[in-house]
């Protein structure tokens, strides 16, 4: 993936000289380090970022110039990305299941707090990690609904195993904690509710009072043009029921978000290859490319489209079936999407809201997936 070291003004500034197909990210560090600051200065508690959600460099960089401290990782791999960037920083591996290579590395780079949701990979860090001053988060889980993606059918303990584990990792001399992840593009707050009240219940059944409680990722972007994510009622039901909940053995509170600190500092640009017979559209990049994610959690509304010349197209809407570049038939885009009736071969279709979720899982099959990050001022225009 190439890093232009321009800094243009906005998209259509570039997208006037872009000869080609290949599919362009752009990325506006300004507006990262702004929605940084929305979540350090609103949210009760330590942010951390969850760095599977986009792990290239530059975000990284912005993130801790904005003064995230703390980071969710889930791999060696991770854990020495955030040792080169961001040296000082807190590790949080919250991968509950790890190999002893893997624990190996944690230990050697001074990895600051581990989740685990089972007996047999407790055991493993009883066994590797040396407990003092480090912390190990309980990870359960409950049906939950309010999630677009359910994230308890993988990690997770039952209330009833939790509360075991607690006591088991307050006896080893760990720090402890208990952890859960709401799901991915929550938008009612209500999705962290029962998980605050639950977790007060494991620590009273444990008889373990916890430092921290993190309430996990899952804060939403803004995806769709109807539904603005409400950041701040999320941190303020949050604050309350975990008051509630707790009263005066309240935890301090830890967060880790991905998609809702990345994914509106990016814009990816794709490009019409053809409309077949006036019909079906195919675009340059698809669910194997930027937009991997759209079949998995829905599809995105907040798009544009642009002419080679860098003009917005001001049709009428009409509602479109959408394909990538692959000559897989999986490779559609969900549902329909609304584009307007003077769109013509060449031009760009620019989607907002992209940066989680999409750099990262960007593939090269059939040869497309040429993907670039341009770094820009704004994303409109
Ligand atoms: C993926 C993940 C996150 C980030 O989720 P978002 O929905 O992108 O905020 C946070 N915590 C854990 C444990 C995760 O696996």
């Amino acid at each position: 993936m190439g890093l232009s070291k321009t800094i243009w003004t906005q998209p259509s500034e570039f997208l006037r000289i872009h000869d080609g197909d290949a599919p362009v990210m752009f990325f506006a560090p300004g507006l990262l380090q702004a929605m940084a600051r929305r979540f350090l200065d609103g949210f009760p508690g330590l942010v951390t970022y969850a760095v599977k959600s986009n792990p290239a460099d530059v975000v990284i960089e912005n993130l801790a110039a904005a003064g995230v401290r703390g980071y969710d990782v889930a791999s060696p791999e991770e854990i020495r990305l955030i040792r080169r960037i961001a040296p000082d920083a807190a590790l949080h591996y919250n991968n509950p299941v790890r190999s002893r290579s893997e624990i190996a590395v944690a230990v050697e780079l001074d990895v600051d707090s581990y989740s685990v949701d089972s007996h047999s990979e407790l055991a493993k860090l009883i066994e590797m990690v040396p407990a003092a001053g480090k912390e190990v988060t309980v990870r359960f889980k409950l049906p939950v609904k309010g999630a677009a993606y359910d994230f308890g059918a993988k990690f997770g303990a039952t209330v009833e195993k939790a509360t075991a584990l607690l006591r088991e990792v307050a006896e080893a001399g760990f720090i402890p904690s208990l952890t859960f992840h709401p799901g991915t593009q929550c938008t009612d707050p209500a999705a962290w509710e029962s998980y605050i009240r639950t977790a007060a219940e494991i620590a009273r059944a444990a008889e373990v009072r916890i430092a921290r409680l993190n309430v996990g990722g899952g804060f939403p972007s803004h995806r769709l043009n109807g539904i603005v994510p409400q950041l701040d009622a999320i941190f303020a039901l949050i604050d309350r029921v975990t008051t509630e909940a707790f009263g005066d053995t309240r935890p301090a509170l830890v967060c880790e978000p991905g998609r809702g600190l990345v994914a509106d500092a990016f814009t990816l640009a794709t490009r019409v290859r053809g409309i077949r017979d006036g019909d079906h559209v195919f675009l340059t990049d698809g669910v194997y490319g930027a937009l991997a994610e759209l079949p998995l959690i829905g599809g995105i509304d907040r798009v544009e489209v642009r002419s080679p010349e860098g003009i917005r197209r001001e049709g009428e809407g009409r509602a479109c079936i959408v394909f990538g570049p692959t000559c897989d038939s999986v490779d559609r885009l969900p549902g329909e999407l609304s584009l307007p009736v003077d769109m013509a071969e060449g031009d760009f279709v620019l989607f907002h809201g992209l940066g989680a979720y999409s750099v990262a899982t960007n593939t090269r099959f059939n040869g497309f997936g040429d993907l670039s990050i341009v770094t820009t001022l704004a994303l409109r225009g």
